[in-house]
């Protein structure tokens, strides 16, 4: 839109209606539906100037008179009062339109777009809508008994007809995909945000916020999936806990505790393939999964896990120190369940942390 013309009048057609609680995308929405009317009454005169009579040309004047009244209307009155109007004019202008040009150029099919506009009106009220369709339905059946067998005042030529059936076809066709785009573009918007923010949700009701490791939950719907009867392969789990946890905390603070949580989940994400599933147990606890592991398999990758982690050097106020993880390997063999596998696995850990720390038991 670079026009400044045009960039004026789409300002002027989408300008808000000023009124709290009013829709702006019903006001730009009747608006446009306003000018298609406006464009198509010229069109049609233009058309069909040369078979007007008097009554023809004074009928497509007032109802250009009455669409442009309607049009400003939208600048100065609430929607609601315009919504009513536009109803009332709308059907006049139908039942004017069948009387003079007959039942066969298809006007009537204008109250369907009366009808779908009722419903994107206001967002409750369904009474008054239902009650407003039912209406529209009588108003249309009467119009078809009153009209249907009725001579028009202008006796138009077939050809003439259906040239007006195709232009009222374009015309509401083109009203109701325009109504059916706005709305729909508004909650399509809204669902895909949704569906955003419900992964976001998910995804941190899923997430250790410390780590960013999968937390206690979300191991435990891993270990369900995996550990079934019907999985018939291995899975291999391991407890690992940091050894003397609290003395780094008690000897460099809990922000360096914290700090060293971190670097060793970040460790543990690094060294392990990303099939295996890392997740944080709770405090200075992990737990990992081993998909598709008996515990010969998962120990290798255990062992170069407790080098990498006893291999970093932390620093806290110039004073360097390192740390051990002790680990208790269990495997699911498909006879146990999940508890008892987590059971085996802390007992093997408290096992190691008997022994002297720093060590896998399997
Ligand atoms: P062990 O070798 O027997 O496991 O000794 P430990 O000191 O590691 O074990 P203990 O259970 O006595 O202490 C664990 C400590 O971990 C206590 C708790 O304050 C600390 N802790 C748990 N969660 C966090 C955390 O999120 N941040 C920090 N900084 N410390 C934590
Ligand atoms: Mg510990
Ligand atoms: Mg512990």
């Amino acid at each position: 839109m670079n026009s400044p013309l045009l960039r004026k009048a789409a300002q002027y057609i989408l300008k808000d209606t000023g009124e709290a609680n009013e829709s702006p995308k019903l006001i730009v929405v009747i608006r446009i539906l306003l000018l298609s009317m406006l464009f198509y009454i010229v069109v049609n005169s233009i058309i069909y100037i040369s078979i007007l009579n008097n009554i023809g040309i004074v009928i497509f004047l007032i109802s250009l008179l009455i669409f442009l009244l309607l049009f400003g209307m939208t600048y100065r009155y609430k929607t609601t009062t315009v919504v009513y109007t536009l109803n009332l004019c709308m059907a006049a202008w139908i039942i004017v339109n069948i009387f003079y040009f007959g039942w066969d150029t298809g006007v009537q099919h204008f109250i369907i777009v009366l009808l779908v506009l009722s419903f994107f009106s206001s967002y409750s009220q369904y009474g008054a809508k239902t009650f407003y369709a039912m209406v529209l339905c009588v108003f249309r059946i009467a119009l078809f008994h009153l009209c249907r067998s009725k001579e028009p005042l202008i006796s138009l030529p077939d050809t003439m007809i259906n040239v007006l059936q195709i232009i009222n076809t374009i015309m509401i066709f083109s009203c109701l995909s325009t109504i059916a785009y706005v709305f729909s573009k508004d909650s399509q918007t809204l669902e895909s945000k949704l569906v955003e923010y419900n992964n976001i949700l998910e995804d941190q009701a899923n997430t250790d916020a410390l780590t960013g490791l999968y937390n206690r939950r979300k191991a435990m719907q891993c270990l369900e999936s995996l550990l079934t009867p019907s999985n018939k392969s291995f899975t291999s789990i391991c407890i690992c806990d940091i050894d003397f946890f609290k003395k780094v905390n008690d000897n460099y603070g809990h922000d360096v505790g914290d700090m060293v949580l971190q670097n060793i989940a970040d460790v543990m994400v690094t060294t392990l393939d990303k099939n295996f599933i890392v997740s944080r147990w709770g405090g200075e606890e992990f737990l990992l999964i081993f998909p598709s592991c008996n515990g010969d398999d998962a120990c290798p990758h255990l062992e170069q896990l407790k080098s990498n982690i006893k291999a970093l050097q932390f620093n806290a106020n110039g004073k360097p120190f390192s740390i051990t993880m002790t680990f208790g390997l269990a495997e699911y063999d498909f006879r146990s369940d999940i508890d008892t596998v987590i059971k085996e696995a802390d007992e093997k850990l408290y096992m190691g942390k008997e022994n002297g720390r720093d060590q896998i038991v399997y």
